[in-house]
């Protein structure tokens, strides 16, 4: 069904060269598509990887076919069961479904071993004794051919012995290495005689101590997409030049199915870190609270900032799939959560740098009951009763003791409209010893109320408020980029020293009790937020930022 609709596919983008090469493969022999996703369990899913999923599982979607979930924990010594998890729960999170087919590359270890053992005996692989130091040393340049081992030529039966040896544990890390017989005077280095199998003494987190060779990435893939008979094998442009490696062993073991490896360029996203590398770095240095603090890129960073599975999921489809690296600008993936939740989200007032407004001629101990729309477009939505009194929070940049001509906001002798309430004239201010403004004094105009009778009065500025008997004193953390471009860096960035700022007084209506962990407001004029999961409770209310409410971001719509 979903193959008659091409045009609604989860990949927005019809007609990417992905689906230019599968739709050649299935004029031909190919009657099914089934692609996977392949991570290492190193450390915490990023946005990058969403681009993965997203275009694996929905290329699966997209004809009908099937997509796996497949750990690549073929390197012992930086998986860990905790990022196996994570990315589970991660994959769920954005939507995607691997139904009963979930694998892992180190469950195919004795298959592997088989296989190697199978080149051996056709004589396509060796055991070399040389160091990773004579290898390099001996690989040549782009313009220069290698060199060919001195143990090239081992008997099958010397190599056969060797190898079982290395499996049995007889010798040390580095001192042996199995290696595929191809060409090392080929063009392409990755063809020149490339290690297969390293020995590592290493605990492995599914296998425990059971093996002490493991293959390289570049046997290894080929083998597990093989075995998994994956149609289409889709992984990042670095792999481009490893493709005829990764031919060369589908071809040599004679796989019955012969999986097509197709490379698409990886995503970079402007001013944050990607890399896992990068990621794990900035974890265990401490500079972020845990792989879900939420200025990373991390789904999880993401997430607990506020951002839904289907912003992410849009943002994969506007994005799309090519092979020109570039970078893709944050205000995009911005922007995608901004059009998600735009007309979902109760849209109510909350002031972050909270000054006193007081109105003199509004009588004390009284609060009026004020009805408000929760949304200004989405009626749905409903409305709610807003406490208005004499004392009010507004933000402080609300007032400006000296105003420019164009400020439209509070200063003496002006008036504003507050939100869904009456009209405010600024009479007076009071400073502390330090010069700070501390208070507004304001007169209000009863025949205003809700706006009402405004007619013919001329007022620019609207400003958010809250009763101060009834302000609900809550933390609003504020997050900007996580790095910023310097030129003068040799990374090119440095990290934001604002990439965090706390509101430890953000007073909210009484609109925001109960709220739970994920739920999300607009406050007004302050962007979208989002009550945290790790750090909100009840008494507490502690929330995220996900995103202001300016975009610099405009969409290519046609
Ligand atoms: P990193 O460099 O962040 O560690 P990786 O490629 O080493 O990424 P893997 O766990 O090996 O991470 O990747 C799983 C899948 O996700 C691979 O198919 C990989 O190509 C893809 N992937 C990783 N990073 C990106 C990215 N930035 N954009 C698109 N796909 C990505
Ligand atoms: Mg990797």
């Amino acid at each position: 069904m979903e193959n008659e609709n091409a045009n609604e596919n989860s990949l927005g983008n019809t007609g990417n060269f992905i689906h230019t090469y599968i739709n050649e493969d299935l004029k031909g022999e190919l009657n099914r598509v089934h692609t996977r996703f392949p991570p290492e369990p190193n450390g915490y899913l990023h946005i990058g990887h969403a681009k993965s999923i997203c275009l694996n599982f929905g290329l699966a979607k997209l004809y009908g076919g099937k997509c796996n979930l497949r750990f690549d924990d073929t390197n012992p010594a930086k998986e860990d069961t905790e990022f196996v998890n994570s990315i589970k729960d991660d994959i769920k999170w954005l939507g995607f479904d691997w139904e009963d087919r979930l694998f892992f590359a180190s469950s195919y270890f004795e298959k592997m071993y088989e296989y190697a053992v199978l080149l051996i005996k056709k004589g396509k692989a060796f055991v070399c004794d040389m160091t990773a130091e004579e290898m390099k040393d001996a690989r040549g340049t782009l313009n220069a051919p290698g060199k060919e081992s001195p143990y090239r030529n081992r008997s099958v039966e010397e190599n056969l012995d060797l190898f079982e040896r290395m499996k049995n544990g007889e010798f040390k890390d580095g001192e042996k290495t199995l290696r595929a017989k191809i060409d090392m005077s080929s063009a392409n280095i990755n063809m020149r005689d490339p290690v297969i199998y390293r020995i590592a003494h290493a605990y492995h987190h599914a296998t425990k101590d059971k093996w002490c060779i493991y293959p390289m990435y570049d046997f290894a893939h080929p083998v597990e997409d093989a075995i998994e008979e994956i149609t289409h094998s889709i992984c990042t442009m670095e792999f481009e030049d490893h493709r005829p490696l990764y031919d060369w062993v589908i071809n040599e073991i004679d796989f019955p199915v012969k999986p097509r490896q197709i490379e698409f360029a990886k995503l970079n996203l402007s001013n944050t870190i990607m890399g896992k590398r990068f990621l794990r770095a900035l974890v265990e240095e401490g500079k972020v609270d845990g792989w879900n603090d939420p200025r990373l890129i991390t789904l999880s960073g993401i997430r607990r900032r506020g951002y839904t599975p289907e912003s992410i999921r849009k943002f994969c489809d506007m994005i799309g799939v090519s092979k020109a690296n570039s970078i893709v600008d944050t205000a995009q993936l911005e922007y995608c959560i901004r059009e998600d939740l735009k007309d979902k989200t109760p849209v109510i007032m909350s002031v972050l740098d909270p000054i006193k407004l007081i109105i003199t001629n509004y009588p004390e101990n009284e609060t009026e009951m004020l009805e408000i729309e929760n949304h200004p477009e989405n009626e749905s939505l409903g409305k709610r009763q807003v406490p208005f009194t004499r004392e009010l929070y507004i933000e402080r940049s609300d007032f400006m003791e000296e105003p420019p001509k164009k400020f439209f906001r509070l200063s003496v002798g002006k008036e504003v409209r507050l939100k869904g309430a009456y009209f405010v004239t600024c009479t007076d201010f009071v400073k502390d010893e330090n010069g700070v403004v501390t208070e507004l004094h304001c007169t209000y105009d009863p025949e205003t109320k809700s706006g009402l009778n405004f007619m013919g009065r001329k007022v620019k500025g609207t400003i958010h408020w809250v009763s101060v008997p009834n302000a609900v004193k809550t933390k609003a953390m504020l997050y900007e980029n996580l790095t910023v471009e310097d030129e003068n860096d040799e990374k090119g960035y440095r990290f934001n020293p604002n990439s965090l700022t706390i509101a430890e007084n953000c007073m909210c209506e009484p609109a925001v009790k109960g709220a739970k962990p994920m739920d999300r407001f607009q406050f007004i004029r302050n962007g979208y937020f989002c009550v945290d999961s790790k750090n909100s409770t009840d008494e507490n209310l502690v929330f995220n930022r996900i995103v202001s409410l300016k975009s610099s971001f405009k969409p290519n719509l046609k």
